[in-house]
């Protein structure tokens, strides 16, 4: 169902809701003020009755004379019986000819005991009310009788409120539908323009107008994650194309290599030279295809990555172990700025593997781009915080460029004659990242850098 249908269905419901809640109510007022003003009415008219009898002292002659009043001017106003019994229950008075009167004794009594009765059914209403003359005789007068001009009127009322009542939802429906269709339009019109855009065109945004409404904030909320996906689209785009460079580079260098030594024939220790030259560019083809893999991992692992309490200082330790392991000149010393009280002060809840990584990369870079080769770790903490920073004296990096060595591929100037392919501080940066820390650089060109890893600890 359109949403414009159900906001029209939606809001025709409450309008009935309150329009027949108002009418019912209007209704029944006036049937309980109709009905108690004939009762009064009927009271009026039976004690009237009683005193007009009894100041004309009337004989039957007269009775019969104020029957016929009773039937001319009376029956003007409803009144069709007007009945009056002596306390022995006899007919003292009665304003038409009957020959049986409905009232039993019981009822009589009840009125005489209650003083006054009021009853009704269907057609009539009733009245029945004690009288007491100046000699102390009682007698219960009974006026009966239909209230036709008052029904009458509550029926007006009645087919009134159903008019309106149909009148009003009709227009409620048709209006409902017209200006929920009107507000709905500018959706209308951002569904329109979103089917055409594609993977292609991702450029192209939604008209967003002047409008400070939702709906503009909808459209305003949809260009800037279109921004977003174009962005990322690009980073993927140039992220292949980086990547297929970076591999072509060493592969190419190979082909060559493996050509000039098919060229000509060659002694076995040239052969020799060349396999140990190819064994390198492999190696470093091996690095480079490790750095993508521990990226697309990085990318993927967040919802299925194992974490566990892991401290960080028996981390540095074995981080300094692995990268002393595989290059000898390497020096990295770990240190704390003060001992922890608290083990906890030092352990984080992470992925132990990751953020090996993450160190490993931090201080093979110190090494790599010093030209003692020295790395110095230092772990502080704070009460929230556990910090590890890696400072090493080697070549620095430019201030211009310091923003830009996190993106995937990057590397300064001042490092393309170290090998490397910028891929390690990316990575870095997505690790962090997925246990809610920061990684942030200092540095001076010619000076030396500053790594720092910022981690809640537990
Ligand atoms: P790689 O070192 O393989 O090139 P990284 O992503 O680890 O890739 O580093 C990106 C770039 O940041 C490096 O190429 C280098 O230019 C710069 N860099 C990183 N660490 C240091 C450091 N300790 N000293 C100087 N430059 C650094």
């Amino acid at each position: 169902m359109q949403i414009r249908t159900k906001i029209a269905i939606q809001f025709t419901i409450i309008i009935a809701f309150i329009l027949m809640i108002f009418s019912l109510a209007v209704y029944y007022t006036s049937e309980n003020f109709r009905k108690k003003e004939f009762y009064n009415r009927l009271h009026d008219r039976g004690i009237l009755t009683a005193q007009l009898l009894k100041e004309l002292k009337v004989t039957e002659k007269d009775k019969k004379k104020l029957r016929d009043a009773n039937k001319t001017i009376l029956s003007k106003l409803n009144v069709e019986k007007v009945l009056m019994f002596n306390d022995k229950d006899e007919l003292v008075y009665a304003s038409y000819e009957a020959e049986s009167f409905l009232y039993s004794p019981a009822f009589l009594k009840q009125v005489r005991q209650n003083k006054y009765v009021e009853t009704s059914d269907w057609d009539n209403q009733l009245t029945g009310s004690v009288y007491t003359d100046e000699n102390n005789k009682s007698y219960v007068v009974i006026a009966e009788a239909t209230d036709i001009y008052g029904k009458e009127k509550l029926q007006n009322i009645r087919n009134t409120l159903i008019t309106s009542f149909i009148i009003g939802i009709t227009l409620t429906i048709i209006l409902g539908i017209i200006f929920a269709g009107q507000s709905l339009k500018p959706i209308t019109e951002i569904n329109k323009e979103i089917t055409n855009i594609t993977a292609y065109n991702l450029k192209q945004k939604l008209t967003v107008g002047d409008n400070k409404d939702e709906i503009a904030q909808l459209a305003n909320n949809f260009n800037q994650m279109l921004e977003r996906l174009e962005t990322s689209f690009e980073l993927q785009k140039s992220f292949v194309s980086n990547a297929s460079h970076e591999l072509r580079t060493p592969l190419a260098a190979i082909k060559s290599e493996i050509q000039i030594a098919l060229e000509n024939e060659r002694t076995n220790s040239e052969y020799k030279s060349t396999l140990k030259s190819l064994l390198t560019d492999t190696q470093r083809l091996i690095q480079l295809t490790n750095g993508l893999l521990q990226l697309a991992k990085s990318e993927n692992r967040e919802n299925s990555m194992a974490m566990k309490p892991t401290r960080i200082d028996e981390l540095l330790f074995k981080a300094q172990e692995e990268v002393q392991s595989l290059n000898n000149d390497y020096k990295v010393t770990v240190d704390f700025d003060e001992i922890p009280d608290d083990d906890e002060w030092v352990t984080v809840n992470g992925n132990e593997t990751l953020l090996l990584t993450v160190f490993t990369n931090l201080i093979d870079n110190a090494c790599k781009y010093s030209p003692e080769h020295q790395a110095d770790v230092k772990i502080r903490f704070n009460q929230k915080q556990c910090i590890v920073a890696v400072k090493d004296n080697g070549i620095g990096i430019p201030e211009s460029e310091l923003s830009k060595i996190f993106e995937p591929f990057y590397r300064t100037q001042n490092a393309s004659t170290y090998r490397g392919h910028g891929i390690g501080l990316s990575v870095c940066r997505r690790i962090v990242d997925m246990h809610q820390g920061k990684i942030e650089a200092q540095s001076e060109e010619g000076k030396g850098s500053m790594f720092e890893v910022t981690l809640p600890h537990l």
